[in-house]
């Protein structure tokens, strides 16, 4: 449970005519001065073409997330979550009850397979192109998948800005496997010039979408508070997910703006040897 909630959101919250949870790192102990405080709203199934947008409450940055389908499909993301506002049929009350630490831990190790799947098959995404580019960037986006799929199978959900974090907290069993994807992720270069060339290509990778000045903003503030390593990571992982959903036809075409966004070296023979290694630790994940 957070140490507080804000007034204003509570009051925010109250006015929204749907059920409304508080989720995401402001539920936990990590949350940092520029994260926003996620708000689950349970419009019901009328209601499912609502966008998710960012808003702000008494200078909070709130996001509004509107979750349809049946609740237990949102187990991970409510797992923890604080009701601030519930209907008459008690529905949150009754699913929080459901949702106990095992079963989201469950839920958890599941999607942690499939992410730890997913990196298998970026990986051979990367060794089916001749594009050094392209290849890069499927290693890096395979590199982020493996270690938000380790983080889920150690019964944690990864949240963006906290996940360096995460891993440094988790179990040391796995800390092998997450040199490995770190070292693909060039971790190392983590310096103000290269995210500052970097930022600039993912605002224009991110120029359409709604969250876009709450990525902005949590960028500045991590540079604020030199947790330089942290911001690298993050602005990576928000361009690898962007990324990975393109058409193919995007990465040749834009083949620069991916090499800037996700600050990649084109050397195919050392992304090979990288490559192979984190296959291993993979498959080791995957208990092969
Ligand atoms: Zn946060």
């Amino acid at each position: 449970m957070p140490e507080s909630i804000p007034t204003a959101i509570k009051a925010f919250a109250g006015e929204i005519v749907y059920p409304v949870a508080l989720i995401g790192c402001s539920t936990s102990e990590m949350s940092l001065d520029c994260c926003e405080y996620d708000l689950a709203v349970f419009a019901g199934s009328q209601e499912h073409n609502q966008a998710n947008q960012v808003v702000r409450v008494d200078n909070h940055p709130v996001e509004l997330m509107h979750l349809t389908g049946p609740i237990k499909d949102h187990i991970i993301d409510l797992a923890g979550m604080v009701i601030l506002k519930d209907n008459s049929k008690l529905m949150l009350s009754s699913a929080a009850k459901d949702i106990i630490a095992e079963k989201s831990k469950k839920v958890l190790a599941t999607s942690g397979k499939k992410l730890l799947i997913s990196s298998l098959f970026c990986q051979q995404k990367m060794r089916g192109t001749n594009h050094p580019t392209i290849a890069a960037m499927w290693l890096k986006i395979a590199a982020y998948e493996f270690i938000d799929g380790m983080l889920a199978l150690s019964g944690n959900r990864p949240m963006p800005v906290h996940i360096l974090e995460q891993v440094r907290q988790i179990d040391s069993k796995m800390a092998e496997g997450v040199d490995v994807a770190l070292e693909c992720i060039g971790a190392e270069r983590a310096t103000r010039p290269a995210i500052s060339r970097s930022m600039a290509a993912i605002k224009e990778l991110k120029s359409k979408d709604y969250d876009r000045e709450l990525f902005i903003s949590k960028v500045s503030h991590l540079l604020e508070r030199r947790m330089l390593v942290d911001c690298y990571y993050y602005a990576g992982r928000v361009a690898a997910k962007n990324l990975a959903n393109k058409k193919e036809i995007f990465y040749s075409q834009y083949s620069k703006l991916v090499q800037l966004a996700l600050d990649l070296v084109n050397d195919l023979q050392s992304l090979e040897k990288m490559q192979k290694r984190l296959f291993r630790v993979v498959n080791r994940g995957l208990g092969r």
